[in-house]
């Protein structure tokens, strides 16, 4: 099926390839300003940066929330990159509307329909991800959640499902990509980083969802993986990110796509 072309800010999604990236989680002005600085260096279309974390234990850092806010501000201000991030609760919309370019619903809340319904009286573009445990066609009835009320932005995530493999953290599915392009006009985005879970396996299998057909790219980048407060373990370093970034492009023509400028 064609594929509805959307806009993330001011950067077109469903033509040309598209990359996402960013740390995890924000974590301090050092560290997101280093990213932000790297990964436009690199070419990435749009800066993400996790504000509130759904993390499974509650010890663990749960984001900088609202005293983010201030700092998100500034760096987009610096690099006029829109901005993508997890909005957890539609008590926050009000409050990140003027500065987050994409709303980004995270796995856990695939099935959150009071949330997709917010979301859907908002014009803001939608980044749906699919729930660990959810199937593509429950994926695409959330994602009818938010169009029904009115938004058609709306671009969809593949980000890993749980299946027996314990070897990685999730199991990335492939084949949704290439059945998303071809049974569905939603733009359809590769998270590897979650999709794999490990640092040494989400550009291969980044590279591989290009060419399986993906619009575009959800990368997890750090200064030093090894001191994230969250998901170091997925984390590209500046290093590994510049070479996914460089050999990108190769894939992409062997398939008639281009990475956008
Ligand atoms: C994230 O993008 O950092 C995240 C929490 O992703 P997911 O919802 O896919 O687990
Ligand atoms: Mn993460």
């Amino acid at each position: 099926m064609k594929t509805k072309k959307i806009k993330f800010g001011d950067v077109e999604v469903g033509e040309e390839f598209i990359v996402m990236a960013g740390p995890c989680s924000i974590e301090s002005e050092q560290q997101f300003h280093k990213t932000a600085a790297h990964v436009k260096k690199c070419g990435a279309h749009i800066l993400r940066g996790g504000m509130y974390k759904l993390r499974t234990s509650p010890e663990s850092f749960q984001g900088l929330g609202s005293d983010s806010y201030g700092l998100v501000r500034k760096i987009k201000q610096e690099f006029g990159m829109p901005f993508i991030s997890e909005i957890t609760d539609p008590r926050q919309i009000a409050d990140m509307m003027d500065f987050v370019d994409v709303f980004q619903v995270g796995s856990r809340n695939m099935h959150n329909y009071a949330l997709l319904k917010e979301l859907g009286q908002t014009d803001k573009p939608v980044l749906l991800k699919r729930g660990f445990a959810g199937t593509i066609k429950e994926w695409l009835l959330a994602a009818d959640y938010v169009v029904k009320g009115g938004n058609e932005n709306v671009a969809l995530c593949e980000r890993g499902i749980r299946t027996f493999e314990t070897a990685t953290r999730n199991t990335f599915d492939i084949n949704a990509i290439a059945y998303i392009k071809q049974n569905s006009s939603f733009p359809v985005i590769a998270d590897t980083s979650h999709g794999t879970g490990e640092t040494s396996l989400v550009s291969p299998v980044a590279l591989a969802s290009a060419a399986a057909g993906a619009d575009g790219l959800l990368i997890e980048t750090h200064p030093n993986p090894a001191e994230a407060q969250s998901d170091g373990f997925q984390a590209l370093n500046f290093d590994q990110f510049e070479d996914l970034m460089t050999s990108l492009p190769k894939v992409l023509e062997a398939v008639g796509k281009k990475m956008k400028a």
